[in-house]
């Protein structure tokens, strides 16, 4: 007799291998058969027949720290079908943390992880997972983040980590991934982690790779001088030949201005790989990114934290000096930006930043100012999509090619906060998993699927995950693989997607039928 007993599905197992029919027996936590079942007295039987049956999927990038705290249920992941998520990304997040500067952090992020809550225990890897150890629906995974190690170490300054304030970080991480961390994460596009150079960013590495545990990275480029080759890949991948660390990129894909040019996004890690640079990749299936509005002031704006930010922000020569910066950052552009979390104006919420500062009769430059320093800093935004169909076309086929090399996986990079998210909060996986693989194939379910279980479960080492074996724990999806889509869309994200009738977490029914049942199965992993 089995606890659950799922009868009739098509088994996809997460190993790239033919589907085959198959039922699966469950007790407790764990798959404990695989086969031919006539059991009839198991306490519950669903019928899987003519549907997929799969590894639940593991989403390799999430920005849920701070929204899992508040909203436990977290269903915009969950009626995906994902059942794992790697926390931490971008180097922002909250661990180790002493409680003076998680204050200065929880502040500081509220525009991309929304308002967490006030004086958590953060001060180890250990106190941050037993926040969401089986007190949330889904597991989570955790890297080491690379602010909070600076913060420890240095304060929120632009201060080089070395000497003793290199080695108290470096114990600090050899700390974290001793009580389950997966690795180290960074965002060289956000403070206090630029403020980093490439030699503090292998010393680190040397402790991950001790530990076997990877380095993701969000590239630089901020303080580019500082980084080896002027930031971006090459300083990455200079990072993993002088410290042997795997390597594995955040979001890396093709936009507006590189559509179609899927190769040469890859020349330089594919020619690390021969080399022997160990290296992983992620994306998510959209043609436009999503962050918080904070993270476009100039790096010298950003020293000391919230406090001296806004001290800024009010200051009439260094808010002089900010907006003159806007004008200079090519690579930012203000006038694609679409304000999607503005917590004390949600009524503002969904307008450009182009569009409020004309109806204020203000330059955008003081609107973003003015912005900051109403919402307490936390102002979240996407960029709009091309106005081209057709760029927006080839943008999908790219992240479809990406996907089908053996190296990639799936990351969200969801902000599920504010009243217009970013639709890859609601709708990243289906949109892969139906909608795209159908318009343009390119691979097979099979090869989809290990892509999104068995890959991200290798790479971040989260052992007895991320494939249907007797003796794994029961991380399992259900789905229709002909009407699996997406229904999220840019002008109305929060949307969940059909075609996923059941979501398995550690054997908990945690979507019955397209609807979440309020169990909080999910734990800390591995
Ligand atoms: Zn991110």
């Amino acid at each position: 007799m089995f606890d659950l007993l799922i009868k009739n599905g098509y088994i996809i197992d997460g190993s790239g291998q033919s589907r085959y029919k198959s039922d699966i027996g469950i007790k407790g936590e764990k798959i404990v058969f695989i086969g031919d079942s006539d059991d009839k007295n198991s306490k519950r039987i669903i019928d899987a027949s003519g549907l997929i049956v799969s590894p639940g999927f593991i989403d390799a990038h999430t920005h849920h720290d701070g929204v899992l705290l508040n909203n436990p249920q977290h269903a915009s992941s969950l009626r995906q079908g994902v059942t794992t998520e790697i926390l931490g990304q971008d180097g922002l997040s909250y661990a180790p943390l002493s409680p003076d500067n998680y204050e200065i952090q929880r502040k500081y992020l509220g525009g991309i992880l929304g308002n967490a809550p006030k004086n958590l225990d953060m001060s180890s890897v250990k106190a941050f997972r037993s926040h969401y150890h089986k007190k949330v629906s889904i597991n989570t995974a955790y890297p080491v983040s690379h602010g909070a190690l600076r913060m420890e170490s240095v304060g929120f300054f632009d201060k080089p980590l070395e000497g003793k304030q290199l080695d108290h970080a470096k114990n600090l991480l050899n700390e974290g991934l001793s009580e389950g961390s997966v690795g180290l994460a960074t965002g060289m596009s956000y403070h206090p982690n630029a403020w980093s150079n490439t030699e503090e960013l292998i010393e680190l590495c040397k402790v991950v790779r001790e530990n076997n545990g990877v380095y993701i990275t969000h590239l630089r480029d901020v303080n580019p001088e500082r980084g080896f080759g002027g930031g971006g890949v090459p300083e990455a991948l200079e990072i993993g030949r002088k410290s042997g660390v795997r390597v594995h990129f955040s979001h890396t894909r093709t936009s507006a201005d590189n559509a179609g040019k899927v190769s040469e996004v890859l020349e330089l890690i594919d020619e690390a790989k021969n080399e022997g640079v160990n290296c992983t990749l992620e994306l998510y299936p959209y043609p436009t990114g999503s962050s918080f509005l904070l993270s476009n002031l100039p790096s010298w704006a950003h020293e000391g934290g919230p406090k001296n930010i806004l001290e800024r922000l009010n200051d009439k020569n260094s808010r002089k000096k900010i907006i003159e910066s806007f004008k200079l950052n090519k690579k930012r552009r203000m006038d694609e930006v679409l304000l999607s979390y503005l917590p004390k104006n949600p009524e503002l919420e969904g307008m450009t930043v182009s569009q409020l500062s004309k109806l204020r009769g203000i330059s955008m430059g003081d609107l973003i100012c003015d912005l900051l320093i109403e919402q307490d800093l936390q102002v979240g935004f996407w960029l709009i999509p091309p106005q081209s169909i057709s760029i927006w076309k080839q943008l999908s086929k790219d992240a479809m090619e990406f996907l089908s090399r053996p190296d990639y996986m799936i990351g969200s990079d969801s902000i599920p906060i504010g009243n217009f998210p970013h639709p890859r909060a609601y709708g990243t996986f289906p949109r892969f998993v139906g909608r795209l693989r159908r318009q343009f194939g390119l691979i097979s379910l099979e090869q989809m699927i290990q892509r999104i279980s068995n890959n991200p479960a290798k790479t971040f080492n989260l052992k007895g995950r991320g494939s249907l074996k007797k003796d794994f724990f029961a991380d399992i999806v259900i789905f229709d693989e002909n009407k699996i889509i997406d229904t999220a869309t840019y002008d109305d994200a929060k949307q969940f997607p059909v075609g996923i009738p059941y979501v398995i977490v550690n054997g908990s029914i945690a979507v019955n039928n397209e609807e979440c049942t309020g169990v909080f199965a999910g734990q800390a992993v591995p």
